[in-house]
């Protein structure tokens, strides 16, 4: 086995933002766009919404709306299409999935996440439509491409996939046919490897077609449930998994080297307070497992981009990243941090002050 490569200078959390164009409902309504970002200095600026002078007071008390700016490593502007600066599907791709692939070519495991309230383009981010494909099927496809181009003598490559939910803290495999009641995952822990799914569909794949195969399945089975808010908001977590291993055999020594990256493509849970859903009874449990695991995540990302962290030999520090407080970063530990790299692209959607601004919080602490 090769040794992992060191952690690199440039630290290894990333946090970018996109904004996505209006609905069909929000051009109804005649909804302003908050947002708004400089392209030079990657600022984003949420912008207080007008007041409504024609309502009572009492509605609007206790609210004070002002502009507020953050600065992320990138901002994405996918509001108008006709817009100079538009960032596309490709171009997120090429600012992101491109430089972590590079990462997984070299043997560091990735971890991209996408969070935001339901409807702010998580999944047209990850997933993507047939026709603007997102980050999942370009990492895909790129990464077939690459190794089509790399297949020498000497190095071979393997391929495999799994595809699971957590939900409400437990794990449902999203390779298998869904059973009612849902049939759960245990997780046990390896000495050598840490935290893994218990009996966890893997499947080794040799091209392109075929791991789009296996996502579309997946995504089929993710749970969806009705709410207030949106028919068909998601209330799991949906983590694609992708191994890339290479073998080099060095034909003058006759000996062999392994390197295994692995490849964390995860669609978060919708961000919103179970408050703002009129949630009851098991949806309001569902959401504070969902505010459980986010706030455990973005602890535990905050925790990773802390400069402290990046010391040499910093046992103590490691024991304070909150891994364990949910079932979401225990599974996800070895995708965190040590040389892992790490990329959230909060997603918020154009006329909602409160719940961007929840998201730009989150993100801003996560950096
Ligand atoms: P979420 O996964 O966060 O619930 P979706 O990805 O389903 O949200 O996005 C909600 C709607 O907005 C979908 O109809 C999607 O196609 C559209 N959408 C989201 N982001 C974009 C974007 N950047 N460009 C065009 N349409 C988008």
């Amino acid at each position: 086995m090769t040794a992992p490569p060191s952690p690199s200078p440039g630290g290894n959390v990333k946090v970018v933002v996109r904004v996505r164009g209006f609905l069909p409902r929000e051009i109804e309504r005649d909804a302003d766009c908050l947002i708004s970002m400089n392209p030079y200095t990657q600022e984003t600026t949420l912008h207080a919404p007008e007041v409504d002078t024609s309502k009572p007071r009492s509605q609007a008390r206790g609210k004070v709306y002002e502009d507020k700016t953050f600065t992320f490593d990138r901002s994405f502007w996918s509001h108008n299409e006709s817009d100079e600066h538009y960032a596309d599907q490709e171009e997120v791709y090429n600012c992101l999935g491109e430089e972590f692939l590079d990462h997984n070519f070299e043997g560091y495991h990735t971890c991209i996440f996408a969070y935001g309230q339901t409807g702010s383009g998580k999944s047209y981010t990850m997933m993507g439509t047939p026709d603007r494909p997102g980050l999942i099927p370009r990492t895909c496809e790129d990464l077939f491409q690459r190794i089509e181009e790399a297949q020498s003598v000497d190095t071979t490559y393997h391929v495999r996939v799994s595809y699971f939910e957590v939900y409400n803290e437990h794990v449902r495999d999203l390779l298998v046919p869904r059973t009612d009641p849902p049939h759960y995952l245990k997780i046990r822990e390896s000495p050598t490897d840490g935290p893994y799914v218990k009996d966890l569909t893997d499947v080794p794949v040799r091209s392109f077609a075929d791991i789009m195969k296996l996502m579309r399945k997946g995504d089929m089975s993710r749970t969806v449930a009705s709410t207030k808010m949106n028919d068909t908001s998601s209330r799991s977590h949906a983590v694609f998994t992708i191994v890339l291993k290479q073998i080099h055999h060095d034909l003058a020594t006759d000996e062999t080297t392994e390197r295994t990256a692995r490849i964390r493509l995860v669609d978060l849970a919708g961000s919103e307070r179970a408050k703002a859903t009129e949630a009851t009874g098991q949806r309001l449990r569902e959401g504070s497992n969902i505010n459980k695991s986010l706030t455990t995540l973005g602890r535990v990302i905050a925790a990773l981009a802390d400069p402290k962290q990046h010391r040499p030999g910093g046992r103590r520090v490691k024991e304070v990243v909150p891994y364990r407080d949910s079932i979401l970063t225990w599974l996800l530990k070895d995708s965190l941090g040590g040389n892992s790299k790490t990329a959230m692209i909060a997603c918020v959607a154009p006329s909602d002050y409160d719940e961007t601004l929840s998201t730009l919080r989150y993100a801003d602490q996560a950096k």
